[in-house]
């Protein structure tokens, strides 16, 4: 069965009848993305994020949504600082409410819910900024003719870049 998206879900009710949901969510309601974008062009055109996932259990009883999201979305070529349409297909599986040991010895992510509920939003946003690359640069690689050519890419320097500094805080909370 699928269902129009909602914001909130009583989780344990929709793994409980393995809920699946599929719609699109707008780029402007994910107001911490946003923040993070260029805000030329992503906030003009209205974008959307295609969003389908369901409710399950793990092999060890523990509930889970697992789902996958599909945008594109436009960030800023690090070398020649022009826009740069970045398409994004991303994937996720992530426990609910698991406890730290069952956190500690799975290579799975867990999230919390609130009185029950989770918001899909705010792990689709999650989702979008772990997995935006850090440096976005344009195929061509002459893109910026004033570029060294000894510069390499690893050199491009992605600690200012604030998905780099949010992606550090997730990854040690
Ligand atoms: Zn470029």
């Amino acid at each position: 069965m699928r269902d129009k998206l909602r914001r909130r879900y009583q989780f344990q009710k929709e793994v409980t009848r393995n809920g699946y949901f599929e719609d699109d969510i707008a780029l402007s309601d994910l107001v911490r993305l946003g923040e993070l974008l260029p805000p030329e062009s992503n906030n003009e055109d209205e974008r959307r994020i295609v969003v389908k996932f369901e409710f399950v259990r793990n092999e060890y009883d523990i509930p889970m949504i697992t789902g996958q999201l599909e945008t594109s979305l436009e960030l800023e070529c690090q070398r020649c600082l022009k826009p740069l349409e970045m398409p994004l297909q991303l994937d996720f599986r992530l426990m609910i409410d698991a406890d730290d040991e069952v956190v500690r010895d799975s290579s799975v992510d867990t999230i919390y819910s609130e009185n029950g509920y989770i918001d899909i939003f705010e792990v689709v946003e999650d989702e979008l900024i772990l997995g935006t690359p850090l440096v976005a640069l344009h195929e061509d690689t002459g893109c910026n003719e004033h570029w060294r050519a000894t510069t390499s890419e690893s050199e491009v320097d992605a600690k200012d870049n604030p998905f780099a500094v949010l992606q550090q805080l997730k990854t040690t909370d």
